[in-house]
């Protein structure tokens, strides 16, 4: 098989190896379409995640069945699936506790493009067929169904960890693909007032249909200062974070926020760097402040059903894909995209 990888940290290529063996509970498939991620970009070109060799990349796909071990038994050769970025260990007691990203390790419900290879390949692997895939249903394009691996469970993901409830005050901190699926998600969760905060054009637009009332732009100063302005130093009950950085963004999070309220980051934080924020902003340490970080939740239980969610009209993934490629050549295009984000880039997506 063929696959787009990164040959070592900064470099990325084309390579050749041998098809993945398929273990008795496991699947092989053929892409449909393939789409880049912002994390592609941090663990090639920022050693986000440290050295990997020859691992081909990406995480976001959606295919049809090659071939599948003699244990797995609702898929079969053929069959069109969703395959979401994260794939569990469902035996592992991490997922019995509930934290089944956290199956085989901290994290280690994330397998593709980390701990083996992605779904930039001509063929890929998955473990636990039965538990991670889910049957691609007829209303969903293919472009689209790759929104269903990592963009809206994360973004979703965000919105759930926060807690967000009817008539919450939201700040979204980063409204790129993630953010504004965090977005998206506090809206279906019965947000009030949701600031979002970014400043390319194209995601600024794209937040007003998914729902947002309030644009804040971070280079017109502190975001927590313009947020507490704009709310008359009340501040807000939720803050997600799906962009910004290790050094500033909590700060502003935790100022921002009301006594009670809680915070639900998603963004990929580079392991090299340390969270700071002001303990005086945190109440001293009594604030009833609360900071959730978490990786999207996997399987195929939550694919079922958000998928559900764009079969039946509460998100509508099409706003999110503003370039379409085709060929899995294409592959390379689609990432310097993600690398150099463009104006109008939201999310690039290559059918394969
Ligand atoms: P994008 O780069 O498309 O979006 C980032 C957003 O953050 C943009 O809106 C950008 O604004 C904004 N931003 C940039 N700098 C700042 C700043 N200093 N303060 C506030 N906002 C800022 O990223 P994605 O949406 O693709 O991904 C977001 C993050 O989520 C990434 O770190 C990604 O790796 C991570 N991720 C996490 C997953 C998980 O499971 N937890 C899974 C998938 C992705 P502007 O409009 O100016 O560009
Ligand atoms: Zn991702």
């Amino acid at each position: 098989m063929r696959g787009f990888a990164m040959i070592e940290p900064g470099k990325t290529g084309f390579i050749d190896k041998e098809d993945p063996k398929v273990g008795p509970r496991d699947a092989l498939i053929r892409p449909l379409a393939v789409a880049p991620c912002t994390s592609d970009i941090h663990t090639v070109y920022e050693d986000a995640l440290g050295p990997r060799q020859n691992m081909i990349l990406g995480h976001e796909a959606c295919g049809v069945i090659v071939e599948v071990g003699s244990e797995v038994k609702d898929f079969k050769p053929g069959d069109k699936v969703l395959v979401p970025a994260i794939t569990p260990n469902w035996s592992d007691v991490y997922s019995q506790a509930g934290y089944a990203t956290d199956s085989d390790g901290m994290l280690g419900g994330w397998k593709f493009s980390n701990i083996k290879d992605g779904v930039f390949g001509t063929r890929f692997h998955v473990n636990d067929a039965d538990g991670n895939l889910a049957h691609l249903p007829a209303e969903i394009d293919p472009a689209e169904a790759c929104m269903l691996s990592d963009m809206i469970p994360t973004g979703l993901h965000a919105s759930e960890m926060a807690g967000v409830t009817f008539g919450d005050t939201v700040a979204v901190i980063g409204i790129g693909p993630v953010g504004l699926m965090a977005l998206r998600g506090a809206v279906l969760h019965g947000a009030g007032r949701v600031f979002a905060v970014g400043s390319r054009a194209k995601t600024v637009e794209v937040a007003k249909q998914y729902g947002a009332t309030d644009i804040i732009d971070y280079h017109n100063g502190d975001i927590a200062d313009q947020i507490l302005a704009a709310t008359n130093g009340v501040g807000v009950d939720k803050v997600l974070i799906a962009g910004g950085d290790a050094e500033h963004t909590f700060a502003d999070a935790v100022k921002m926020l009301k006594p009670g309220g809680s915070i639900g980051n998603v963004n990929y934080l580079n392991g090299h760097d340390n969270v700071v924020f002001n303990a005086g902003d945190w109440g001293v340490g009594m604030g009833h402040k609360t900071i959730h970080g978490g990786l999207m939740p996997g399987g195929r239980l939550r694919m079922e059903k958000l998928a559900a969610l764009v079969v039946n009209g509460r998100i509508d993934p099409s706003l999110l894909i503003t370039h379409r490629f085709e060929g899995f050549e294409k592959i390379p295009d689609a990432i310097e995209l993600m690398h150099h984000k463009p104006a109008d880039l939201i999310k690039p997506v290559v059918i394969c």
